[in-house]
């Protein structure tokens, strides 16, 4: 198995491309014990780059997450996220402390907007760079913003990420999004990366996993992580998953494999607004 390939952020730190998400865990007590010992087979395989959200499971899904990273923040980069709703300035505050408490830690490394609301985005950006200043957070990103949404960034302002729906089935971003961060030196976080398990029947995508001795999941990630500046935060609430998962940085794909894929699941060919889940 290869070292696990990294993503520098904007600020210098640099990330592991393959992260593991949370959504959808914390919220039945009887798997807690199998979401907790999962995303520590992350950690151990290297997969540090935990994402989770103050939404998530309304806030139980930060907890699983304490519990995960127990005895080992340290070895973690955690990303969590405010609601639209909380977005001003003293909700961000007020949200972040809940998160911290959540998490049971002193600081979250990268706090993201999770979309786009009514607060101005000027608003949000100087309550992140004040937790910045203070402390309890060491950066921000955004979240579900389009190419024009990052023009309404205040000047100057300089986000660590914007983690977008991308996936081989939604592949709008192609168009203008992804070329726009790069050009920005903003990394994306592609979230849904496997399209919550719905991709993973697809003829396309069985064809090239048999050709590789893989599995259709690790195709959809290797795809995602073809690109040099794009990290994958796939949710996996299993051991196996997450193993399998984590062998998709050592598949390789090949132009014909791109080529057959980009049939199956042609890339836009003009612009369409950005998808959320
Ligand atoms: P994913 O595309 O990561 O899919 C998760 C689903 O795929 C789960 O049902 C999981 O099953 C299954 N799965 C994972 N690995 C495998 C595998 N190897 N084989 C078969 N099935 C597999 O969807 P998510 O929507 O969860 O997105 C990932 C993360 O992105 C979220 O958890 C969240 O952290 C973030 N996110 C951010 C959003 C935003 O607005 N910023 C919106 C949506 C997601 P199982 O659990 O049984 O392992």
């Amino acid at each position: 198995m290869t070292d696990p390939r990294t993503v520098i952020l904007p600020g210098g730190v640099a990330v592991t491309a393959l992260g593991q998400g949370t959504w959808g865990i914390g919220e039945d007590p009887r798997r807690r014990a199998a979401e907790v010992s999962a995303l520590r087979a992350g950690l151990d395989l290297g997969m540090t780059l935990v994402d989770t959200a103050e939404m998530y499971g309304d806030g139980a899904a930060e907890e699983v997450v304490a519990e995960a990273v127990a005895g080992r923040r340290d070895e973690v980069f955690l990303v969590s996220k405010v609601l639209p709703s909380h977005a001003d300035a003293r909700g961000v505050a007020e949200a972040c402390r809940g998160s911290l408490r959540r998490l049971r830690t002193d600081r979250i490394d990268l706090y993201l907007l999770h979309w786009r609301g009514a607060v101005p985005l000027e608003e949000t950006v100087e309550a992140f760079e004040s937790l910045v200043r203070e402390g309890a957070i060491r950066s921000w990103g955004v979240s579900n913003l389009d190419v024009d949404d990052l023009a309404d960034l205040p000047p100057g302002a300089r986000p660590q990420t914007d983690q977008v729906l991308y996936n081989l089935s939604r592949r709008g971003p192609e168009y203008s999004l992804l070329p726009r961060c790069r050009e920005l030196s903003i990394p994306v976080m592609a979230y849904s990366p496997v399209e919550q398990g719905r991709l993973l029947d697809h003829w396309a995508l069985r064809d090239v996993a048999a050709a590789h001795g893989a599995t259709p999941a690790q195709i959809a990630l290797a795809w995602v992580l073809r690109h040099e500046d794009v990290i994958a935060i796939p949710k996996a609430s299993s051991r196996a998953h997450v193993e399998e998962n984590r062998t998709a940085l050592d598949v390789h794909l090949t132009a014909e494999d791109l080529a057959m894929l980009d049939r199956a699941f042609p890339p836009p060919e003009s612009k369409r607004p950005l998808e959320m889940l």
